[in-house]
């Protein structure tokens, strides 16, 4: 796959005290783990958020300072609704 759009999201609990999307659902209804969106990262695909009002915004992996894992995260600030912890959840 060369883009990928997302348009839903499932969170996982890492820890007690915090969360990160740990599955997407694209636009196709395909269920990807957060590592399986890393994987074909690293193969060269793009992910891009779609909001239920049409905005797109491209993913990139992060790392979290607090669990030191690899997540997932849009660049976007928190309020715009094509950030991808704003996207609906499935
Ligand atoms: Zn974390």
């Amino acid at each position: 796959m060369a883009t990928a759009i997302i348009a839903r999201r499932r969170m996982k609990y890492v820890t007690g005290t915090h969360s990160h999307v740990g599955w997407v659902q694209l636009l196709d209804g395909t269920v990807l783990t957060q590592e399986k969106v890393l994987d074909y990262m690293r193969k060269g695909s793009e992910f891009r958020t779609r909001a239920p009002n049409g905005q797109e915004a491209r993913v990139a992996p992060y790392r979290c300072r607090t669990c030191l894992e690899t997540f997932l995260r849009t660049d976007s600030v928190p309020p715009k609704a094509d950030n991808l912890d704003a996207l609906p959840l499935f």
